[in-house]
């Protein structure tokens, strides 16, 4: 991995005006774009100076926006000028600046994400989102309003990447799963369509795809921990919901 020298003269300081609550509190099984799992959803508060009603004022006009963010998670571990997508199984290396990867040269993240409302609460600005791809706290540091005719080229060319990846997984839930699942009904009344979601895109390594797989897994979303195993290479069982 590529360290960078703190070259002073020629950084640049990004404030963030906003920090994300998301659904997702790991790595593991956040889609890997936007838009791929329509029921998540979370929030961005503003910080500091832009949490201001005028930053926002006709925002509410689109119903969408770009948020800018530092891939936080991720952003101590340096990068690498070829890296693997998984979307190429993950043993073909590509140019990073010819991926989405999360190890860039300077950690930012860009994604579309729906903007359902707005909140102003004395002086917090909260925007209410949904479909985002963000690990919970991610640090934003730009918001822009999404503009269809700029932003949206059906016919651009995507290479590797040029169809949407097709959810190729069943998901059941066992009976402790259903339990589980009423007992948490009030609280979160998406859950089992977040779990659907989440899992048919198969977070697991590119490696594993396609392959019998015993393994019992475990992802985090909320406050929850879900189990889940492949029954076979198409269906999965989520087993048990943990509060
Ligand atoms: N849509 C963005 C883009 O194109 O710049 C992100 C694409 S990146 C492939 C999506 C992955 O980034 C997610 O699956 C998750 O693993 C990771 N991720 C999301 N938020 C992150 C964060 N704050 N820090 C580190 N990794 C993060």
């Amino acid at each position: 991995m590529v360290k960078e020298s703190n070259n002073k003269s020629n950084s640049i300081t990004l404030n963030p005006i906003g920090i994300v609550s998301s659904p997702y509190k790991e790595k593991f099984a956040i889609p890997r774009q936007p838009g791929l799992v329509s029921t998540a959803k979370g929030t961005v508060r503003l910080l500091g100076a832009v949490s201001n009603i005028d930053s926002v004022r006709e925002l509410q006009q689109f119903s969408h926006i770009w948020l800018l963010f530092v891939f936080h998670g991720t952003q101590n571990q340096g990068w690498k000028p070829l890296v693997r997508p998984p979307r190429l199984g993950g043993n073909k290396k590509i140019g990073v600046l010819a991926t989405r990867s999360t190890f860039r040269p300077n950690p930012i993240g860009m994604s579309v994400v729906k903007l359902d409302e707005i909140e102003i609460c004395e002086q917090d600005v909260i925007l209410h989102i949904s479909g985002m791809d963000l690990l919970d706290e991610t640090p934003i540091v730009d918001i822009k309003p999404y503009v269809p005719y700029s932003d949206s080229l059906p016919n651009a060319c995507a290479g590797f990447a040029q169809t949407q990846p097709k959810p190729n997984l069943t998901v059941k839930f066992s009976e402790q799963a259903q339990q589980n699942l009423t007992k948490l009904e009030s609280e979160f009344p998406e859950l089992a369509l977040l779990i659907e979601q989440v899992l048919a895109q198969d977070p697991r390594p590119a490696y594993k795809q396609n392959k019998i797989d015993e393994k019992i897994y475990g992802m985090n979303l909320y406050n929850l921990n879900i189990q889940w195993k492949m029954l076979d290479i198409e269906n999965i069982e989520v087993i048990n919901i943990i509060d």
